[in-house]
């Protein structure tokens, strides 16, 4: 897969941070304060549920943005288990524990081999 194909397949969906968001973002003891104010969503193309950015890792802890057509907010995540479950199974996977869709690295998409 090119990485033309992976851009094709991820949600087009974006979101401008607000004042507040900003504000809270800049509060955290990050190592990279480089807030951007505006995240493109990071989940496959078509997914379910809201659509979630990352927007600041501190420690474990990964700050994501998170927005449907009327309300978003800012939620504290671990990263998605299968990067630290399967690492010689599996690639690792970008995204947040719990998060919707196929699995996410930064070449493709993948349902894990668990079909519990
Ligand atoms: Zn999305
Ligand atoms: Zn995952």
């Amino acid at each position: 897969m090119s990485m033309d194909d992976a851009e094709l397949m991820n949600c087009p969906a974006r979101i401008t941070l607000d004042a507040a968001q900003q504000t809270f973002l800049d509060g955290l003891p990050a190592a990279a304060p480089a807030v951007r104010s505006e995240l493109g969503c990071e989940l496959e193309r078509g997914h379910d549920g809201s659509h979630a950015a990352l927007a600041e890792q501190v420690g474990e802890t990964m700050w994501w943005a998170q927005w449907t057509l009327s309300a978003s907010e800012i939620n504290p995540y671990t990263w998605c288990p299968v990067k630290r479950d399967r690492p010689a199974v599996e690639p690792e996977c970008s995204l947040f524990d719990g998060h919707p869709g196929r699995h996410t690295s930064e070449e493709r998409y993948w349902v894990s081999g668990d079909a519990a």
